[in-house]
């Protein structure tokens, strides 16, 4: 069954690969890509705990709270 990614910063997947918009995560076996892609990528609220999620919300939030000074 194919997964749903439900992190709005994925971009793909590829063997033992997740490519977002924060990184490119390369696991060692399909067994680790499986957990974490579980936990955090495609879990309906896991995403929001993912650091490196967060991390482009913050971006995201700088980003346009700064354009509306321009
Ligand atoms: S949950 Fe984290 S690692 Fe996964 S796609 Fe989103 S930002 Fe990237």
């Amino acid at each position: 069954m194919p997964r749903t990614w439900t992190c709005p910063y994925w971009v793909r997947e590829e063997k033992r690969c997740i490519v977002c918009q924060a990184a490119q995560l390369r696991f060692t076996d399909r067994t680790a890509f499986a957990e974490f892609a579980g936990r955090y990528c495609s879990s309906v609220s896991g995403w929001r705990d993912c650091t490196l999620a967060r991390f482009c919300t913050e971006q995201y939030e700088k980003s346009t709270s700064t354009e509306e000074y321009r």
